[in-house]
């Protein structure tokens, strides 16, 4: 097999490396696994004027000349499928097939944003003879994006893809805990030859980095995926430069379990969702609503099906759940299940560390769990399900729509009737009903609430990386 990828800065087209540099863990083993290059102030400097200067060239460059460019890097990607995956596996620990099937979900992304990039239409409209009103949607210029360290490759693909195929330049900060995806990012593009510039990688204090590009009017768009809290944070420093943000933040996504759903299947699939990823996914499945007369076979199957989840190290053959990404998350879920169990929840299974080595963590299920439990109001970001029963739709959807945050929810029900409700009022940017899939390269994605705003994906996903400029023309002066 192949090695860890030797991560570098990539600024105005060339490698550059770093007199600092932070290591990468491997969370299964807790060994360096690499090293991932601390950025300086003048690094950073030199990466806004290379994406001021990209920019030039980009946003004037043909769509289809974007496009044809976006699918050449990432057929590379695709070819590179396997040593792209084992990186992610080492530096994050996710199973190896889970690692590639995410490599080829980055690429569809990018493979999705490249035909968008060729129906970024305006339109004209209806005016008196002589004057013509026409809108155009233009690339908004350098963008700062940030991506976390749960999808080491489909989430800095969802911003490169974005900001490349509308005609902008990017400065990327990829987290540091798994830079390696985004590294394979930059190397492919750089291989096919993407004019210098256009796409920047940095890395090293993420405060540090996203303060120093922020603050900097050159920058015209922020994109961020991560907690709220952070999320936060940036809108307010870009708002000192009223440029606008894409923020995708946290969720705890309920799941409304109707009474006459095909129980079983509803438990295994949701008890397998929960636990992919070991639950760090900001649309993971997590309070589950169900209907009280279905509600202890439904908890039953769930609970089996959690606790027979194959835990281990991602590079072994049928693991379904690697380790957490770091440290401070055991220590975060560990603190999670005992306040839950000190409220007066059940805990039917898991709650703790697994082992000394490694940050693997038990898959939990939590019962009965009572409102003022923090895990009730706290996204758990990892393997632990909240499993309640409710009196009624409206009660579910009640309780679904009790946090501040609205990014996926879902139902399990075959009633038009309980559909339409839900359509109607559960507060999410994504409802999925009887499938746990929440976002797909052809779906728009996003949140309400605090969840964040703008959309990634779908015919809405370039939106943010536009502007809009409305032209009236008359062909006299009037
Ligand atoms: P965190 O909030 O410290 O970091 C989340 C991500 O934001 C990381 O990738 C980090 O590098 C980055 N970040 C942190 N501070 C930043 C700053 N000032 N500027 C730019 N980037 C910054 O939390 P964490 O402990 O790493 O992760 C736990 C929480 O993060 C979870 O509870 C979850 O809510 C959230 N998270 C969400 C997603 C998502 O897909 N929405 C992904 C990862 C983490």
């Amino acid at each position: 097999m192949t090695t860890y990828p030797d991560v570098q800065l990539y600024i105005d087209g060339a490698w550059r490396t770093s007199a600092a540099h932070l290591p990468v863990i491997n969370p299964a083993t807790e060994e360096v696994v690499g090293q991932v290059p601390v950025a300086t102030s003048q690094d950073l400097d030199d990466a806004i004027t290379a994406a001021s200067k990209g920019f030039e060239v980009w946003g004037q460059t043909p769509p289809k000349e974007r496009a044809d460019l976006i699918r050449a890097a990432t057929a590379l990607l695709r070819e590179r499928q396997d040593e792209i995956a084992y990186a992610i596996t080492l530096e994050h620990g996710k199973p190896f097939p889970q690692a590639q099937a995410e490599v080829i979900r980055g690429c569809e992304f990018f493979e999705w944003d490249a035909g968008e990039a060729l129906r970024t239409y305006g339109r004209v409209i209806p005016s008196a003879p002589g004057v013509k009103y026409v809108v155009h949607h233009q690339p908004i210029g350098p963008v700062a994006a940030f991506s976390p360290w749960n999808f080491p490759m489909s989430q800095p693909s969802r911003k490169v893809a974005g900001a490349v195929a509308s005609g902008c330049s990017i400065i990327l900060k990829a987290a540091e805990e798994t830079p390696a995806g985004a590294h394979h990012i930059a190397r492919a593009f750089h291989d096919v030859g993407l004019p210098a510039g256009v796409l920047n990688l940095v890395s090293g204090v993420p405060a540090d980095i996203s303060g120093h590009l922020i603050s900097n009017d050159a920058i015209k768009l922020v994109a961020f995926t991560g907690s709220t809290a952070v999320g936060r944070s940036l809108t307010s420093l870009a708002s000192d430069n009223m440029t606008p943000v894409l923020m995708e933040l946290g969720g705890h996504a309920p799941v409304i379990v109707c009474e006459d759903t095909d129980v079983d299947a509803a438990a295994l699939t949701s008890a397998v969702r929960a636990m992919r990823n070991a639950g760090q996914v900001c649309t993971s499945p997590t309070r589950f609503f169900v209907h009280e007369s279905i509600f202890d076979r439904f908890l039953g199957v769930f609970t089996d099906r959690a606790a027979a989840t194959v835990v281990g190290n991602g590079m072994d053959p049928g693991v379904e759940m690697g380790p957490l990404a770091n440290e401070r998350r055991v220590a975060a879920l560990t603190a999670f299940v005992a306040d839950a169990v000190d409220a007066g929840a059940d805990l039917l299974t898991g709650g703790s560390r697994i082992g000394t080595t490694g940050y693997f963590f038990e898959p939990t299920v939590l019962a009965n769990v009572p409102d003022d439990a923090r895990i009730m109001t706290e996204e758990p970001f990892g393997p632990i399900a909240i499993v309640n029963p409710v009196e009624s739709i409206d009660a579910a959807i009640e309780q679904a729509n009790s946090l501040p945050y609205g990014l996926a929810a879902y139902g399990f029900t075959n009633r038009a009737d309980y559909v339409d409700q839900m359509v109607e009022r559960v507060e999410a940017g994504n409802l999925s009903i009887n499938t746990l899939e929440a976002s797909l390269p052809e779906t728009p994605f996003g949140g309400v609430k605090s969840s964040g705003y703008g959309r990634e994906g779908g015919a809405e996903g370039l939106h943010h990386y536009m502007v809009v400029k409305n032209v009236s023309h008359s062909i006299s002066i009037v």
